[in-house]
């Protein structure tokens, strides 16, 4: 058996390390100081089908270059800033992250930092340590009891800061425009509709939120001037969300009493303003260290890895074009039904349509997107050099600028659910259509108009010919000449001796020979090779 070799270039607990030793169809390369030998990576990075790292390793459009048997790379952690996420998608390479393993441990210290800011710990701590200062008077702190406490972003860590706050006794109201009003009240925190109200309303400010353009200096001058005098502040997240200037101005002038920050927007930070600032408590991004959180992230990429080279469901793919895969099974005799339409339409007469409609007939379900992605994948297999997977076909479909429209007319006609592909390009209008049986079996029912009833495997002629007698013997003969096997054979007509069209199974390729004899025959009006498997 050909085992995955999988090669992580950076340190990871051991608990990750001894899952992916114990795998019998796992061979294993832990190097943990090679992320900083990026020429060493580079040279060996072919022979690998996995690669996992922490954020030292640029994985680079290079690195995907020369990475032939890339399947995927794992990121032990949950930012994937030095991996280029593009390059990958579009090699059809999957990026799996743990980003749930550290959300215990950055909670913690939020909860941590709150109370250290509050009390002023570090500044009472480093007066007796090192001053050597009985000084009691000098560190009056707050309570965290009866204060309002403001969250900016109710994810997984800020949902659970939220629960402990409240076991503190705080009020807590929290501002996320993406999620639903009843994850909070669920846990009696208020979601309020604007930024603005939170910002007035809260004694403590702590943000939970990811850094996107949106969220990169949310917290400026003009925020901290609308809360009240006085305010914590916290930034447990992401560099950068709060201004690191303008907070510390608000700390040299009082306005915000004292702020806790975990993260900057240039890391390492050791000369970064904020150093300078008073009340303020610091720590080196270490949010994520407990020794339980590396354990975790360790076991979950490991596992994320491991799944996704066996071909199973991963949970956290940082680049797939869809999330809900649960919707996703549901489909999948439609997703398969959508993929052998796409590599049919390419074959036919769609391959340089720039646009191509897709019409879901029946209940198909509210997210169709799936079943566009799976149709694109079918149809891009013929026309770009790279495999193409469910990942990549939507980013090669843009690069190569074809669009699909979809149209959803909830009525099935003739079949409860169908799908029908139609292109129109210079080689003509081209429609097939397809239903799944017994909700398991694909079919094509209608190419062009023609019924049919085809299981979309193998290889076949797809031929136009006037509906005269004699026509499928000629065309039996030519590929009896060429020993082709004819497995079997549909015709589709309209009205009797007018156009139709067949479809001739075969088990054999057809050699080009023989589909140009094919087309002298007088009757034959057109004739195509088209394979589905
Ligand atoms: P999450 O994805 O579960 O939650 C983020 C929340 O922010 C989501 O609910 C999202 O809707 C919300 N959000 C996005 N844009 C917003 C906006 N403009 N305004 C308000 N809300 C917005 O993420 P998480 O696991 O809770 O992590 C939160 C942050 O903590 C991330 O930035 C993560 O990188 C960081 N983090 C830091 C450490 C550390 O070491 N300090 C450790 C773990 C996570």
């Amino acid at each position: 058996m050909d085992k995955f070799k999988i090669l992580v270039t950076e340190h990871i607990a051991d608990a990750g390390i001894n899952l992916l030793k114990s795998q019998p169809d796992v061979e294993l390369t832990y190097d943990p100081e090679l992320f900083r030998d990026f020429n060493k990576i580079l040279s060996i990075i072919h022979e690998y089908d996995a690669l996992i790292t922490r954020s030292g390793t640029p994985v680079t459009e290079e690195l995907f270059e020369r990475a032939k048997r890339l399947k995927v790379v794992g990121r032990a952690g949950v930012g994937v800033d030095n991996i280029d996420l593009d390059a990958a998608s579009r090699r059809g390479i999957l990026v799996v992250n743990a980003p749930t393993g550290n959300t215990l441990a950055a909670t913690e210290h939020t909860m941590g930092m709150m109370i250290a800011a509050a009390r002023q710990i570090p500044y009472a701590h480093n007066s007796l340590m090192i001053e050597k200062r009985w000084d009691r008077k000098k560190f009056m702190g707050v309570e965290l009891a009866g204060k309002t406490l403001g969250i900016i972003g109710f994810g997984r860590i800020g949902s659970r800061v939220a629960i402990r706050a409240k076991a503190f006794d705080m009020k807590v109201i929290a501002y996320d425009p993406y999620i639903k009003k009843e994850k909070a009240e669920r846990l009696g925190v208020e979601l309020v509709d604007e930024l603005d109200e939170l910002l007035k309303r809260s004694d403590i400010i702590t943000v939970h939120t990811p850094l996107t353009e949106e969220t990169k200096n949310m917290i400026t001058k003009k925020e901290i001037e609308k809360m009240k005098d006085g305010v914590i502040l916290l930034n447990i997240a992401r560099g950068g969300i709060i201004n690191e200037e303008d907070l510390y101005e608000a700390l040299v002038s009082g306005k915000v009493r004292a702020a806790a920050i975990d993260v900057f927007a240039k890391e390492p930070a050791t000369d970064n303003i904020l150093l300078k600032a008073p009340n303020i408590v610091v720590t080196p991004h270490i949010g994520a260290n407990t020794y339980e959180s590396q354990t975790n992230v360790a076991v979950i990429i490991a596992n994320q890895v491991l799944a996704a080279l066996r071909g199973e469901e991963v949970e956290f793919a940082v680049n797939a074009p869809y999330e809900d895969t649960a919707a996703a099974k549901v489909l999948k005799p439609f997703m398969e039904l959508a993929e052998k339409l796409g590599l049919f339409a390419v074959q036919v007469a769609c391959s340089r349509s720039k646009e191509i409609t897709l019409e879901f007939r029946g209940d198909l379900g509210e997210d169709t997107s799936p079943l566009v992605t799976a149709f694109l994948k079918g149809f891009l297999q013929k026309i770009v050099d790279i495999p193409v997977n469910l990942i990549n076909a939507p980013f090669l479909a843009k690069e190569k600028g074809i669009s699909v429209v979809e149209v959803k007319r909830p009525e099935g006609i003739n079949f409860k659910k169908l799908i029908r592909v139609s292109c129109k390009s210079d080689r003509g209008e081209f429609t097939i259509a397809g239903t799944v049986m017994d909700d398991k079996f694909p079919k094509i029912v209608e190419i062009n108009g023609f019924l049919f009833d085809l299981t979309p495997e193998g290889k076949l002629l797809l031929i136009k010919n006037i509906d005269v007698p004699g026509v499928i013997g000629k065309l039996g003969s030519i590929l009896g000449k060429y020993s082709v096997n004819i497995a079997g054979f549909q015709l589709g007509r309209t009205e009797k001796g007018k156009e139709a069209k067949g479809v001739i199974l075969v088990d054999d390729d057809v050699p080009a020979e023989a589909i140009e004899e094919i087309k002298k025959i007088p009757e034959i009006m057109e004739v195509k090779q088209i394979t589905l498997s």
